[in-house]
């Protein structure tokens, strides 16, 4: 059998010394430069070029256009370091290639997308970053993979320039060289020993007013049985903003009776608190001592929200993952559902989607199923499953949000809105496993929808909602081996 890999992020937040805080935010501030610099040559050459053209002239004469691949732009960059950067020897290199690299990357998906050759939304040219953008960089192709972590997994290590001169840096190299985890590392440090992960990159980032460090690991795909008793072979998941989640099978500690899992509404709870704190922010001179507090309080609220929000949603769906084999979800596309908001209700309804983060736990769903060897079985966006009567088939032509009952005019059966749709999305998904069962091995599947692979963009767009009143929607419960 042929091994497979995937890709994954561990998180570790990072509690730096001053000195090595300020050896990072030199590091991002190189990151930067490097960026800028590589779009800066990209864009001088393209306005030459368009200059010339203007003047008339073409062919030979032409101004050579520049490739922008990390290969071409890195050497470049090394050539003219010295004259544009004097002050690279205090930083690490690492600094400078993953800006360079990122600035490439960034061009790329721009001319990409200018060809139409990829997927997704429209990418403009990059623009500068500044101070106030994003902080991070990135170690890459470290020598040896195993020297990223200490030996009690509490440190991670930091790298120096190799020939620095500043005496803040090589008269503390000792002190400087490992970064303190406010977490453990022992996991990692076991399964990088055991040679089931390989440490590819890391990256030290500024975000939600703490330093963190994210290790790009890649994963050698080996099913491990889940610790959780198996509560049924397949679960139905309809995802909304009343409740977080409503499952087809109750799971005691996580939903109620009924299947719905409460929506915390992080972000709603510490609204108050934000507000007040725009608010002060908005007063206070910028600039300030008081200002870059107060920013710096802004962020960290912002952290904990985005924290807290994570914690709960991977509650959920290790619970989730570990208890069912396959699990039924709808495809949302949360973007289309939060655009323009009009009155100060739908702004509401658009902060408890975003608030909600759909897309998350769909992500975490999907690789904690593939290591557990379950899977997420993806239900096409225009399935209309909370339209639908998951016990007769009917379709009714509307049903506005705030029905909180499903009443059928047809078999007359009435249930709570979420439930019914759960059923239904539950009943797709084994409609759609079983087509992919039928289909000759080798073949793509039948429907786009049967293609359960994540898909990183939108795929194109096709009819809205006709193309499933014409197929027959036979309840599929009987027919289904699954079922
Ligand atoms: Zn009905």
């Amino acid at each position: 059998m042929d091994q497979s890999y995937r890709m994954r992020a561990v998180l570790v937040p990072l509690d730096p010394t001053p000195a090595q805080e300020q050896l990072l935010r030199s590091y991002c501030g190189a990151a930067r430069f490097a960026y800028n610099w590589t779009v800066a040559m990209a864009k001088a050459n393209l306005d030459t070029r368009a200059e010339e053209c203007r003047a008339g002239i073409d062919g030979a004469d032409l101004t050579k256009s520049l490739s922008w691949s990390t290969w071409s732009m890195t050497p470049l960059w090394n050539s003219v370091k010295d004259e544009v950067a004097p002050w690279h020897h205090d930083v690490t290199q690492h600094a400078f290639r993953s800006g360079v690299t990122n600035a490439s990357i960034a061009l790329k998906n721009y001319y990409e997308s200018k060809n139409s050759v990829r997927r997704g939304g429209t990418v403009g040219f990059p623009r500068f970053k500044n101070r106030h953008s994003k902080q991070s960089f990135t170690f890459i192709e470290l020598k040896e993979p195993g020297s990223w972590l200490s030996e009690d997994s509490r440190h991670v290590r930091l790298i120096l320039p190799r020939f620095a001169t500043d005496p803040r840096i090589t008269r503390r190299r000792k002190q400087l060289q490992w970064l303190h985890t406010t977490e453990s590392l022992r996991r990692l440090k076991k399964k990088v020993t055991s040679g089931e992960w390989t440490i590819q990159a890391m990256t030290i980032s500024f975000t939600g007013g703490r330093w963190k460090a994210s290790f790009s690991v890649r994963q050698l795909v080996i099913p491990t049985p889940s610790g959780i008793r198996l509560r049924g072979l397949l679960v139905g998941v309809d995802l909304g903003v009343k409740h977080l989640a409503t499952l087809t099978v109750p799971i005691a500690g996580v939903s109620d009776e009924h299947g719905h899992v409460k929506n915390p509404r992080h972000l709603e709870a510490e609204l108050d608190r934000l507000v007040k704190l725009d608010r002060q922010l908005s007063r206070s001179v910028k600039g300030s001592n008081n200002y870059a507090k107060l920013r710096l309080r802004h962020q960290r609220l912002h952290g904990r929200i985005t924290r807290t929000r994570g914690l709960n949603l991977h509650r959920l769906s290790t619970t989730l993952a570990g208890s069912f084999e396959i699990v039924a979800l709808e495809d949302l596309n949360p973007a289309s559902m939060v655009k323009r908001p009009k009155k100060n209700t739908a702004k509401a309804l658009s902060r408890s989607i975003l608030d909600a983060s759909f897309y998350e736990l769909r992500r975490q769903l999907t690789y904690k199923t593939q290591d557990r060897g379950h899977r997420v079985v993806v239900v096409d966006r225009f399935y209309p499953s909370s339209k639908k009567c998951s016990h007769c088939g009917e379709t009714k032509a509307k049903l506005a949000l705030s029905d909180r009952v499903f009443e059928c005019s047809t078999c007359g059966i009435s249930l709570d809105r979420d439930v019914n749709a759960a059923r239904n999305i539950r009943d797709e998904g084994i409609r759609l496993l079983t087509n992919e069962a039928s289909a000759v091995a080798g073949h793509q599947p039948e429907t786009l929808n049967a293609d359960s692979r994540d898909r990183e963009t939108e795929p194109p767009r096709r009819g809205r909602g006709d193309r499933y009143q014409s197929r027959t929607t036979q309840p599929t419960r009987e027919l289904s081996p699954l079922a």
